[in-house]
């Protein structure tokens, strides 16, 4: 099998990236593993929100030259302040084109109410989840009774501290019942499932509407909606007030949908997924990837003009610790990482831990090296890369897109360039 680019890994990055180099009109295909750390997330999307030395940052793309100079190796600093400026736009647009609908622009980070009520510096944020200042004063935080992964009492009880009256409330949706017998089973996702269902979101309506009575703004968990958020503009149109969704713990509604609006447009552009398929080697000739070997296809080797890596961090097994080292499994690509293992991690648990900076070591069009020589064809992208601490400076889902519009960039003009 031949494509013009083979991209190992379908989370945000490699999505991105595939997306990106089927509209300029590659032929394209993802082999991916498993879930991605989407799966998993708030559904907000970190440009930047800290600076290495702790000073927070409010405009993203006025703090690149700053950044540069505390932490050269960043991923943004190797791509250049321009570079990731034109490509914040450019992700922008391209989400807009998945039809995947977020507020914030890069222009200035905003903050959204978290889980627990607090406020986070991010970038994007899905539509339905509320932020800060909140423009109401009292404000009824609904649970759903015997659902553990959302605690409205912690949220109302950070909301009284910003000084909103909040209130909670509890929705018994007796159609739930069958889930909430099983615990292992009442997580977000199921429960969406059932509420996207139109008969049920008509039981929904009908107990929201009578919650929404004595309140300026409803909040409830993201537990609708897992396709687009149709269900939740048919609920706030029966509502007299706003209805405002925060993520929940894992699995995450805002995130799986999307990974699904992103594989939707990657499959409308007449891309492949190989979906549960690993790739699990790869034949080099020079400086050149030639063949990659996944657990499907066997012996059959996948060809490509280009190779991107987008496996992911240590949660993706993308990169692994072992006990002489942290590695990259596929092709053994240059590591930058704290050398010993005692400086992996810092002993405070909440201070920032050094070994999430660790990661593939890559040039600035993001060419990755094995034993100092740079591969011609292969790209690495997302959070494999090195450089960066996604949670301390608040710029995890930001690396990815534009590290993934980066390369495709360098791809698209490298092929201009030879035509
Ligand atoms: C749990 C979690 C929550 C996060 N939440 C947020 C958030 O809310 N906001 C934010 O801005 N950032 C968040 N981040 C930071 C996050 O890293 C990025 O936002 C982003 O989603 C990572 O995307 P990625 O494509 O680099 O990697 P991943 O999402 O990890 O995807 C890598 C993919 O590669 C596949 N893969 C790995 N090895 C192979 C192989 N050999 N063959 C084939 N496939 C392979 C994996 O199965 C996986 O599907 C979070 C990170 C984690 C771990």
């Amino acid at each position: 099998m031949k494509f013009d680019g083979l991209i190992i890994g379908g989370g945000l990055a490699g999505l991105v990236c595939a997306i990106r180099l089927a509209e300029a009109g590659q032929r394209c295909a993802i082999v991916s593993r498993g879930q991605s750390a989407l799966h998993f997330s708030s559904g907000s999307l970190d440009l930047l929100s800290e600076l290495p030395d702790g000073s927070p940052v409010e405009s993203p793309l006025l703090a690149l030259e700053a950044l540069k100079q505390q932490a050269p190796e960043h991923p943004y600093s190797l791509m250049g302040a321009e570079s990731v400026r034109h490509l914040a736009c450019e992700a922008e647009a391209l989400l807009a084109r998945s039809h995947v609908q977020l507020h914030g622009s890069h222009r200035s980070n905003h903050l959204r109410i978290t889980p627990l009520g607090t406020q986070r510096a991010t970038w994007l944020s899905p539509s339905e989840v509320p932020v800060a200042p909140l423009p109401w004063k009292r404000v009824t935080v609904v649970g759903i009774a015997g659902f553990l992964d959302f605690q409205p009492e912690l949220v109302a009880g950070s909301l009284r501290e910003a000084d909103i009256d909040a209130q909670t409330a509890e929705l018994t949706l007796p159609s739930l019942d069958k889930l909430r017998n099983n615990p292992s089973e009442f997580r977000a996702t199921n429960i969406a499932r059932v509420l996207d269902n139109p008969e049920q979101l008509l039981l929904l309506i009908g107990e929201l509407q009578t919650l929404a009575q004595n309140t300026d703004a409803l909040f409830l968990p993201a537990c609708l909606g897992i396709e687009n958020n149709r269900s939740w503009q048919a609920i706030s149109s029966a509502l007299p007030c706003p209805l405002c969704l925060l993520p929940t713990l894992p699995p995450s509604v805002l995130g799986m949908r999307m990974y699904n609006q992103l594989r939707q447009r990657f499959q409308q552009l007449n891309g492949i997924l190989l979906p549960g398929d690993a790739v699990l080697g790869a034949e080099v000739s020079g400086q050149r990837v030639t063949a990659l070997f996944t657990r499907n296809h066997g012996d059959v080797p996948l060809r490509a003009n280009n190779i991107i890596l987008a496996s992911g961090s240590f949660f993706s097994s993308g990169l692994e610790a072992k006990f002489d080292g942290i590695r990259e499994p596929i092709f053994g690509l240059d590591i930058a990482a704290p050398p010993a293992r005692e400086h992996w991690c810092a002993e405070d648990f909440f201070s920032p831990q050094p070994y999430l900076q660790a990661g593939v070591r890559v040039d600035a069009s993001l060419r990755p090296s094995r034993h100092g020589q740079r591969f011609e064809n292969l790209y690495a992208i997302g959070s494999v890369l090195a450089g960066f601490d996604p949670i301390r400076q608040g710029c995890g889902a930001g690396v990815c897109v534009i590290s993934a519009l980066h390369a495709a960039q360098q791809i698209l003009e490298t092929q201009e360039a030879a035509q």
